[in-house]
């Protein structure tokens, strides 16, 4: 049976003191939780502290992006390896707002996926359509082509390695979620997709949702069953919601 997992992504949210209470929280309540798997992935800057915040937790921690370059000549980028070196076991690649505001293409996030991996970290490869993709019916070939790109680049047996978080953009930070039926049948969408060339890998990977994921709906959507967690981002600010979420995911 898959696992289920659920990552906060901070964003560019958080300092010193405001993180040191929050993780305070959730190491805490983490500890009483049992079939899931619970990841913060935080600004740069704060992953020494998250690493000595929450070393001998049951949570574990990741990078927002990753270089898809290794040390060099690269001004601003973040290597796999640092990411390693501060405690990560994962690194986001290809989410929405890297793709929009930073200008990420499918070989680029193709690129840090791979690097991710090379680096020993667990890519979450965050895929999604926008609302005008959606209803003009593009979103089977808008993520399927951001699919195909990392399976192109990696090979699918990669994808045993990965984490996919299914996030259309409308339902990002709109208060818009998807329902739980739309989001099923573009999850089942994704492993159909990638069970064409490996029914296997397919099967064992973990597929979140993200987009506007909250304590009060996070039940009906987990309960759909190719959602196997959630990747969330303003509800991770918050413990006491990012821990019910996480607490929802759970498996009996
Ligand atoms: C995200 O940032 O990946 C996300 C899903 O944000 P939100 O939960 O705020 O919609």
């Amino acid at each position: 049976m898959r696992g289920r997992l659920v990552a906060g992504n901070w964003k560019s949210n958080g300092d010193l003191a405001a993180n040191q209470l929050l993780l305070g929280h959730l190491r805490a309540a983490a500890a009483g939780l049992q079939g899931v798997d619970c990841v913060v992935c935080a600004p740069y800057p704060y992953l020494f502290q998250i690493q000595q915040l929450l070393a001998g937790s049951t949570l574990t921690w990741g990078g927002q992006d990753v270089s898809q370059f290794g040390a060099g000549a690269y001004t601003g980028a973040v290597t796999a390896a640092m990411l390693r070196e501060f405690g990560c076991r994962y690194a986001i690649v290809g989410h929405s707002e890297r793709r929009s505001i930073f200008g990420e293409n499918n070989a680029m996030v193709a690129a840090k996926f791979g690097a991710a991996l090379q680096a020993g970290l667990t890519p979450i490869l965050c895929v999604g359509e926008t609302l005008q993709e959606r209803e003009s019916g593009a979103m089977e070939q808008v993520v399927g082509a951001q699919i195909d790109a990392v399976v192109t680049a990696a090979g699918v047996a990669a994808l045993g390695k990965a984490v996919v978080a299914y996030e259309p953009v409308w339902a990002i930070g709109t208060g818009k979620t998807a329902t739980p039926e739309q989001a099923q049948a573009a999850h089942a969408f994704i492993r159909s997709r990638i069970a064409a060339q490996d029914a296997v890998v397919a099967a064992e990977l973990k597929i979140l949702y993200g987009g506007s994921v909250k304590a009060a709906n996070a039940a009906q959507l987990f309960a759909m069953p190719d959602i196997d967690g959630g990747l969330i981002g303003g509800a991770a600010l918050v413990a006491e919601e990012f821990m019910a979420i996480c607490k929802a995911a759970q498996r009996h």
